[in-house]
């Protein structure tokens, strides 16, 4: 089954409709997105195929959530009748790290927080990798890459990954919101020539060939993976 093929479940009460997100292995399960962008973790085996479009574009809640947060926000959360306020430490994959007035730190998931102010409240938020998103699937379409995934990582270490086994480009998701725009499109174009030149080309001369053909930097980053 390939990612983002439309599969359907079975909980007691309902039917869950939505898009294989990750393939499940012998220790994990897959992962499937619905369409209020909510991922569950099912049995590969209790999944079935459904009619249906595949979904290549997946922007998560998560991505959205998180996509308002950096790293010294003053924010509050609730827990158990209190109101913390605390500044923005680190930002995980699905929760960010508060710390308090009193030097203690709190694990909280995204969507319990509430922003009182930011560093830099002109800075792009979740409606930058909306429109980045949507950009990069018509770059990609444009040069074949229809049956390719998209989608957001977490990524700090690279601008952008090429997934050839599961056909998937994934962006950095703090490059989306803190990069500068011509750069975050040099990024994907630059993926995109990875994806046509295949895996064995690496940085070479037939990747260089695709990348200057379809307006990419012909050059290796130094914050990249393949
Ligand atoms: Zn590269």
């Amino acid at each position: 089954m390939k990612i983002g093929t439309p599969v359907e479940f079975k909980l007691p009460d309902k039917v869950v409709h939505g898009h294989l997100y990750k393939k499940g292995t012998l220790r994990n399960r897959a992962q499937v997105i619905d369409n209020s962008n909510i991922i569950w973790r099912v049995p590969e085996g209790l999944l079935k195929v459904r009619k249906g479009s595949r979904r290549n574009t997946i922007v998560t809640k998560l991505d959205l959530e998180r996509s308002k947060y950096r790293v010294g926000d003053l924010v509050t959360f609730h827990s158990r009748g209190t109101v913390h306020s605390g500044i923005i430490f680190k930002l995980n994959p699905t929760k960010a790290v508060v710390q308090l007035k009193s030097g203690d730190q709190w694990t909280v998931p995204y969507n319990l927080l509430q922003l009182v102010l930011s560093q830099n409240p002109s800075r792009a938020s979740s409606g930058r990798v909306q429109k980045i998103s949507d950009k990069a699937r018509s770059l990609m379409d444009t040069h074949g890459l229809k049956e390719w995934n998209l989608r957001f990582d977490e990524s700090i270490r690279s601008l952008g990954k090429c997934n050839y086994r599961d056909r998937i480009i994934s962006l950095s998701r703090s490059h989306v919101l803190d990069g500068k725009e011509e750069d975050i499109i040099d990024t994907i174009l630059h993926e995109i020539a990875h994806a046509i030149a295949g895996p064995k080309a690496r940085h070479g001369p037939e990747w260089k060939k695709v990348a200057i053909q379809i307006g990419a930097t012909p050059r290796s980053y130094f914050k990249h993976e393949e």
